[in-house]
């Protein structure tokens, strides 16, 4: 077990005489045991990340330390780190007891019944226990990345590194799997650092969640942190699906001026903006709500363009009378809501984030009913 700190890591790439910066000055002091998911959109450099700390690349800036020790120099081989891959990389010609044994073998002097020992209790625990003398080709997807997952547990590693390992299973798999890793690595408590672009994994499987944008660190905090108190507007954008609705609009006053509304602002809120007056309202489909007459000065007449259902609830696309402005409304499942309806929409101020429109920073997050435990969370 180990914690794993990244000081100031940077990686450069000479893309022919052109300079690729595809991680930016990121540090992050990840905890023993923790399980950290690394998230952002393709590119971000989430993979060159993972693949620095595994020593396969390496570090032009900064430092990569396990423990108290700064290990930019050792080999990938030395820093007792097991990694699982997106297309699980198993071995073809060798069975999965072969697959399993191959890394013990190859990086400990353990004898041979030890081997074995350690082999069986790994598969049992995965239970893959039946499938130790077939090969990889007589696996479902399923059952290989469980073997792939086998063959980093057997090697008892201070840290698993895992790049997108269920991107290449079903989604009823998936999400399966997704519980099976998080308790898994609850039971082995080995800190561990995993890759996805899915911010429902991310939202899922963190303690805490790192996510990258552009090479750079734009945020690292619990998942409900991160979806209740984004840092900033590609925070908010990113986590929640579906997405946070965004609108440019105007401070004037303690008003804000949209495309076909206006929102009146309490003192409280209007503190928190300072001197900005480009901004970008932010709320959460779910806190739209969709009423039928206007009672309040946030709310204001749309019409329904469409209904989506999906069984536990409605995803609305709603339009702001007399605009072309649309965006999203999530209600229950089972109210009944017609595509070319009349409705209001209430925007609760509660529910509401702003950010500077320039700078993306979050001036004002939603408020939180203090009674709500966000666990696990530092709020
Ligand atoms: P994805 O989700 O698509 O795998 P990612 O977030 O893992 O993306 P990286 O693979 O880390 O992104 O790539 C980050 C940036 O670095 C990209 O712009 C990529 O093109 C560039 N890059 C990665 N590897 C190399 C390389 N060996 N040479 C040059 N550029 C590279």
């Amino acid at each position: 077990m180990a914690e794993l700190t990244l000081t100031g890591v940077t990686k450069r790439f000479d893309d022919g005489g052109d300079e690729i910066l595809a991680v930016d000055d990121v540090s992050i002091e990840i905890d023993d045991g923790e399980f950290l998911v690394l998230v952002g959109p393709s590119g971000c450099g989430k993979s060159t990340t993972l693949r620095m700390i595994a020593g396969l690349e390496s570090v032009s800036e900064g430092t990569i330390a396990i423990g108290d020790e700064v290990v930019n120099d050792r080999p990938a081989q030395r820093r007792d780190i097991a990694m699982v891959f997106q297309n699980y990389a198993l071995y073809p010609h060798m069975t999965v007891r072969g697959n399993m044994r191959f890394g013990l073998e190859e990086s400990t002097d353990l004898d041979s019944a030890t081997i074995d020992e350690r082999v069986e209790e790994t598969a049992a625990m995965l239970e893959i226990d039946e499938l130790l003398e077939r090969k990889p080709a007589e696996l479902s997807g399923g059952q290989q990345q469980r073997v792939a997952l086998g063959r980093a547990i057997v090697r008892d590693p201070s840290v698993f590194l895992m790049d997108e390992p269920l991107s290449n299973l079903d989604a009823k798999l998936r999400s399966g799997m997704r519980m099976e890793l998080q308790r898994l690595q609850n039971e082995l408590g080995v800190t561990t650092i995993y890759v996805t672009h899915d911010q429902t994994e991310a939202m899922t499987m963190g303690d805490r969640i790192a996510i990258l944008d552009d090479g750079r660190l734009q945020q690292v905090a619990t998942p409900l942190e991160c979806y209740h108190r984004p840092e900033n507007l590609f925070v908010a954008g990113f986590i929640g699906e579906p997405s946070m609705n965004v609108f440019d609009v105007t401070l004037d006053g303690d008003r804000l001026v949209g495309d076909g509304f206006e929102y009146p602002l309490s003192p409280e809120v209007r503190e928190d903006l300072g001197e900005s007056t480009e901004l970008v309202l932010g709320i959460r489909p779910e806190d739209v709500e969709i009423v039928d007459a206007v009672e309040t000065d946030h709310e204001f007449p749309v019409e329904i363009d469409v209904v989506e259902p999906m069984g536990d609830e409605n995803n609305l696309l709603v339009r702001i009378d007399g605009t072309e402005t649309t965006f999203t409304a999530s209600i229950g499942g089972m109210r009944r809501v017609e595509t070319g309806e009349r409705k209001v929409a209430r925007f609760p101020e509660s529910a509401i984030h702003l950010f500077d429109r320039e700078s993306g920073r979050a001036l004002h997050n939603r408020a939180l009913d203090e009674e709500v435990e966000l666990a696990g969370s530092r709020l």
